[in-house]
């Protein structure tokens, strides 16, 4: 029996819950808990009437370690898939290691006090999970995720030596909306507004926000303005790509999202310090989640696609090359097969993948780990079947259009 307990009722917990319930041979009892059960309920619903598939649901507030711990041992879990908020990413893993169960997630754990995007808390875990002999994948939906498959993949088939990855990232999709996050609003925003990163010749470069922009052309999409983010799959890839000298992340805003954002940000809308108001305190960033739509809720409608990828410079067979590895996902298409946009699609399917292949004992290893560190041949492989198919190109000199 495997049994899976899936922790977040949100746009990307529904889309897990499908996959999962999509694979009923290695996901034989499925349960979706949150902190509102009404969400995990309706999930289920959804679920019952595309697959009829039974989930469980329960209510949990997985900041208390304790709770989830309880939930496990009731649900006879054989592993968690965290994808409730980055801050209660340490909590899960505390009831993971009481209980012994494995743990996957898609986002780095986050202090709520202070925008972070780094794993050191995370790594930290290593060696007791390799003690007590519990895998934990971290950073397991698109990207991170699916990103750090590719760039496994180009270090281990494709070259000698990787000298650049540029890591691409469009949303060429309209919800109709003036003013959406496709993620939850909180994270969404404390990425964006935060400075700029990218790792080059051995050390970090800071940027301010949006500092740098380039057009990229984007398969299937066109030429597109995308910014220069930090992004947390840097850090561990500039660990496990050897040799490597520069990696970038780069995605795109509309003119939009950019205006209401910096409206929001001169107003300060967008703070993480509590503010006192009416005699309550206050965090604008979480007032302003509260009032934005629900990602979850934008798919209806949802035109248009994504297209992620990643752009690698290196040496194959005493040649300079470069190549392109990426996916183009159909809003419309994740629409219509799970009730999600494609944003939430192209991270809950490989959560759900990655929690496959651990179930199936290819990915049982005791420890904490990124994406990268384990064979991601059979993750590629199985994240096609599952509704992410990847394209290998060569790309010109200009890698198109994001160098130097
Ligand atoms: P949502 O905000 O739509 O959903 C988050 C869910 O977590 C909600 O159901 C929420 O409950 C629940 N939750 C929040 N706090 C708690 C708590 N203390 N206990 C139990 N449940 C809780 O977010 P998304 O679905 O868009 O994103 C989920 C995760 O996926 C995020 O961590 C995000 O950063 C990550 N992500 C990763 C990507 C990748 O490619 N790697 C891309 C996109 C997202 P409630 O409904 O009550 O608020």
């Amino acid at each position: 029996m495997s049994n899976v307990l899936i922790i977040g009722a949100g746009g990307v917990g529904n889309v897990v819950v499908h996959k999962c319930a999509q694979d009923p041979e290695t996901f034989e009892e499925i349960t979706i808990a949150s902190r509102t059960r009404k969400k995990c309920d309706t999930i289920a619903a959804s679920v019952k009437s595309r697959t009829g598939v039974d989930v469980a649901t329960a209510q949990v507030d997985a900041n208390d370690d304790s709770e989830v711990a309880f939930l496990i041992r009731e649900t006879e879990a054989d592993i968690v898939i965290n994808v409730a908020l980055p801050y209660q990413d340490l909590s899960i893993m505390d009831a993971c290691l009481a209980t012994g169960t494995a743990y996957l997630d898609t986002a780095n754990y986050e202090p709520p006090e202070e925008a972070k995007f780094e794993y050191s808390w995370q790594w930290a875990y290593r060696e007791q999970f390799e003690r007590e002999g519990i895998t934990a994948i971290l950073g397991c939906g698109f990207d991170p995720g699916v990103t750090n498959a590719y760039c496994a993949y180009a270090r281990d088939m494709l070259f000698d030596r990787i000298h650049t990855i540029d890591i691409v990232d469009c949303n060429d999709g309209d919800h109709g909306l003036p003013f959406a996050t496709n993620f939850n609003p909180e994270i969404n925003i404390r990425e964006v507004t935060s400075k700029g990163k990218y790792w080059e010749k051995g050390q970090w470069i800071e940027t301010e926000p949006m500092e740098i922009a380039r057009s990229i052309d984007f398969p299937e999409v066109g030429v597109r303005t995308a910014y220069l983010l930090y992004h947390e799959e840097e850090e561990s890839l500039v660990n496990n790509i050897p040799g490597l000298e520069r990696i970038r992340f780069w995605m795109t805003f509309s003119d939009e999202y950019l205006t209401h954002l910096r409206v929001l940000q001169n107003v300060g809308m967008t703070g993480i310090e509590p503010v006192s108001f009416e005699g309550h305190e206050i965090v604008p960033l979480r007032f302003l989640k509260a009032i934005l739509p629900d990602p979850g809720s934008l798919s209806e409608g949802y035109s248009g696609k994504t297209s992620i990828g990643c752009i690698f410079e290196g040496e194959a067979d005493g040649e300079i090359r470069r190549r392109m590895i990426y996916n183009v996902c159909e809003h419309a298409k994740a629409h219509a097969e799970v009730g999600a946009q494609a944003v939430s699609y192209t991270t809950g399917v490989p959560a759900a993948t990655g929690a496959a292949l651990y179930l199936n004992g290819i990915w049982e290893r005791p420890g904490v780990w990124n994406v990268e560190e384990f064979d991601t041949r059979p993750f590629l492989e199985e994240v096609a079947k599952r509704g992410l198919p990847w394209k290998l190109s060569d790309v010109d000199a200009t890698c198109r259009g994001v160098c130097p």
